[in-house]
């Protein structure tokens, strides 16, 4: 006898990427390989019983004029969330009506397919092109098949591409739904590429912003996210739809911290966009072709080597400690998802990747 509604009962859960206790190289999860600034390691440190005691601000209001200060927008504008993956689950309970199909770009990040799954949603899946760019009649796809909420990721994910404001601007313009824009790597962007979404959050009333404190700020561990997007669409998520103390007072008081010193979590981005190119070129002379990659891991593909390559590749660096994502997914099947981590991990990924690999043929 099972209890569980059907849909929960047919689906599999979202899976992970390993948390190994100790690691070589831990270059699987996508975390920032750097701790979080010392202006936040002294808030933390600041909390006491006193604030533990009560309950927090329900508005997150302090964070949220922090962020929207740093993006030139209102507080209004911003919803604070248990990591970015709340923002998601209440975008599924606030915009997406029952029987009507999630929109998707395929692949991408594995969760929401399984967040769909949960909220009894069928799903309107759209193919990358070969480029992983995102098709011109995305939005157009999504509209015939009813789909009322879609989310892109971008950077994408698992390749790193970055999908130009302009066209997010058209899918945006075109698709009669909301449009979720999960930006979890939108800070390792190189700064010379003028990438501009807030400037859409102001022009389209159907556009959200996913932003996460987990990546740019080496906070996976407190679980802090926030959305932005016009009023219309954060009000019932603020008021509605999430829990009343979905963001404790501890993530409050440190993501207002870390906001407000981002500059220093910036100094940080620099350094893994320098590692990004060193070792796009490095994997490259060793036969390991990465896409063109503006977030803060690389999608390498084994060239001129036999299917299985990957998967064999994977166990073979876990044994030596160093861990790295594989998928297996159509089309990722010969990739290994590397995160960029200190100089001196990547260099002992490299290490091992001249050992365990033969010479392209
Ligand atoms: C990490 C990540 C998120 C959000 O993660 P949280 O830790 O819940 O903030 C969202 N989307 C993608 C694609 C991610 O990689």
């Amino acid at each position: 006898m099972t209890f569980e509604r059907e849909n929960v009962r047919r689906m599999a859960g979202y899976v992970p990427g390993e948390q190994p206790r100790r690691a070589v190289a831990k270059l699987n999860t996508n975390e920032n390989p750097f701790p979080p600034c010392d202006a936040v390691l002294a808030t933390l440190a600041g909390i006491d019983g006193e604030m533990l005691r009560r309950y927090p601000d329900p508005t997150a209001w302090g964070f949220r004029t922090a962020a929207a200060r740093l993006h030139g927008l209102t507080p209004d504008h911003i919803v604070a969330t248990n990591g970015g993956d709340e923002l998601l689950r209440l975008a599924l309970t606030t915009f997406l009506p029952p029987g009507a199909p999630l929109g998707l770009a395929e692949p991408s990040y594995s969760l929401y397919p399984v967040l769909a799954a949960v909220h009894d949603s069928p799903l309107c899946p759209v193919p990358l092109a070969d480029d992983w760019s995102v098709p011109a009649d995305i939005a157009r796809q999504w509209n015939r098949a009813g789909a009322r909420l879609a989310i892109l990721v971008n950077p994408h994910a698992p390749s790193g591409r970055l999908t130009a404001a302009q066209e997010l601007a058209e899918v945006a313009r075109t698709f009669k739904g909301v449009l979720v824009i999960d930006e979890a790597y939108i800070d390792f962007v190189d700064p010379g590429i003028a990438h501009d979404t807030i400037a859409l959050v102001r022009e389209a009333d159907n556009v959200l912003l996913l932003r996460t404190m987990s990546k740019g700020y080496s906070l996976a561990g407190l679980r802090l996210g926030y959305g932005i997007g016009s009023p219309g669409l954060v009000s019932p998520m603020l008021s509605k739809t999430k829990d009343s103390y979905n963001v404790d007072v501890v993530a409050q008081r440190v993501g207002e911290t870390a906001l407000r010193h981002n500059w220093e979590a910036a100094e940080r981005w620099a350094f893994v966009r320098e590692e990004r190119s060193r070792m796009a070129r490095e994997l490259s002379v060793r036969g390991l072709i990465c896409a063109p990659s503006q977030a803060n891991f690389l999608l390498a593909t084994m060239t001129s080597r036999p299917p299985g390559t990957a998967r064999r590749l994977l166990r073979e660096l876990a044994d030596e400690g160093i861990f790295v994502r594989w998928f297996d997914q159509e089309r990722l099947r010969d990739s290994l998802r590397i995160s960029l981590g200190r100089a001196a991990e990547n260099d002992a990924l490299l290490a091992a990747f001249d050992r365990l690999l033969p010479q392209p043929s």
